[in-house]
């Protein structure tokens, strides 16, 4: 089967009693058991049965499956957002005394993590310029547990070769894990790329409609701490598991992800290519510009100045002014004085966020539409 048949046709685990054509949800906090023994098997993890939602749930299993399916990855986690998905995965390799190289062209509250949340747990941060693979090859901490990347960061859409990325951190016998929330991982075949352990947020492609929060850890079986210490161990001690109602409302997601996709990357590509012909627009940054394809469905635009921008924002009247990424609906956000506002000045410098921008995710709407509006909101 090809991926857009496999994103509807994973099989249940197991037929559902009345033949239900959706998959159930689970809406249960704990399960029963026949006999003392059978729950001895699921305690001890020899037989794959639910024992408790906040470790193993069948709906959540359900979306895992899919999720598995559509990436060949060895092993799926569903949590219940993409930090949670981050903060798992960095936990594998991450103690006190240890590096983790990463750049900081990051998403804020994942910078924010590494610097200061793991920071104050003795965990040290290497910021690097990932793009740079040559001098990171020489300069790479002798202390390194593991590079940490996006696919296309957020909000600078700084692209990096994971391919020679892959190639360091396997030279130092480092795991490269890799964050593509901004494409969806069905466009990536990350296992041939080389990436370790991809993570993303599925509140942004595959919610879609933007209804629920949820994250993911798919785990190519290259090192297999991976698999050990989330499954047995943090999962049980970190509580950060996916819901099953969250879960069901994802699978659907799943489900139209590669038809939204399509749409929403194409919008972008066109819109970008409408705002280059204005005036009041400095700078149209969109990867898929250059080569003059669809790539991801977030770019930005630089105004004049931070109160052009702020009054720009006020006069739109279509696109949503909002954070998120990757909804139904178009958004539009200054990052700046937002997701960035806990950051200094010059912490914003350094991270090449500037006041000057406008975040655009685009929707599936008629991409004519989208263009008036920011046209009208400029005016
Ligand atoms: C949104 C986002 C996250 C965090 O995901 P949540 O589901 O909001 O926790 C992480 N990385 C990137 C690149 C994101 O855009």
């Amino acid at each position: 089967m090809r991926k857009e048949t496999k994103a509807i046709h994973t099989p249940f685990q197991k037929r559902d009693a009345y033949g239900s054509l959706s998959f159930p949800v689970y809406n249960t906090a704990a399960y029963e058991f026949d006999s003392a023994q059978a729950m001895t098997e699921a305690f001890s993890g020899r037989v794959p049965e639910p024992d408790y939602s906040r470790v193993m749930n069948p709906t959540v299993t359900y979306f895992e499956n899919r999720v598995k399916e559509l990436s060949g990855a060895d092993n799926v986690f569903a949590m219940g957002t993409g930090m949670a998905a981050i903060l798992n995965t960095l936990l594998v390799f991450a103690e006190a005394g240890k590096t983790i190289v990463t750049s900081n062209h990051l998403f804020g509250n994942t910078y924010a993590l590494i610097t200061q949340t793991l920071g104050r747990l003795g965990v040290k941060a290497q910021v690097a310029d990932l793009t740079d693979t040559e001098t990171l090859d020489k300069t790479i901490a002798s202390d390194a547990c593991l590079i940490f990347a996006e696919y296309i960061t957020n909000p600078q859409l700084e692209v990096v070769d994971i391919e020679k990325l892959a190639e360091v951190a396997h030279k130092h016998g480092l795991p490269l894990i890799v964050d593509t929330t901004a494409v969806p991982f069905t466009e990536i075949d990350a296992r041939k790329l080389g990436i370790d352990v991809e993570v993303l947020s599925s509140t942004k492609y595959i919610s879609g409609g933007a209804t629920s929060l949820g994250g993911l850890i798919l785990d190519f079986g290259t090192f297999d701490e991976v698999n050990k210490r989330i499954r047995y161990e943090f999962l049980f001690n970190l509580g950060t598991y996916m819901t099953p109602q969250v879960a069901y409302m994802q699978t659907l997601g799943l489900e139209t992800l590669d038809v939204r996709y399509r749409k929403q990357a194409q919008n972008a590509l066109d819109l970008a290519h409408a705002l280059q012909e204005l005036p009041q627009i400095k700078r149209v940054n969109y990867p898929g510009l250059s080569e003059d394809k669809p790539m991801g469905a977030m770019l930005t635009i630089d105004l004049e100045s931070e109160q052009k921008c702020l009054d720009f924002l006020n006069h739109l009247k279509l696109i949503r002014r909002a954070t998120n990424l990757f909804d139904n609906k178009s958004l539009a956000i200054h990052p700046y004085s937002t997701i960035f506002v806990n950051f200094t000045p010059e912490e914003k410098k350094e991270m090449d966020v500037f006041d000057t921008t406008i975040r655009l995710s685009m929707g599936l709407e008629d991409v004519r539409d989208l263009t008036d509006d920011i046209k009208q909101a400029l005016g």
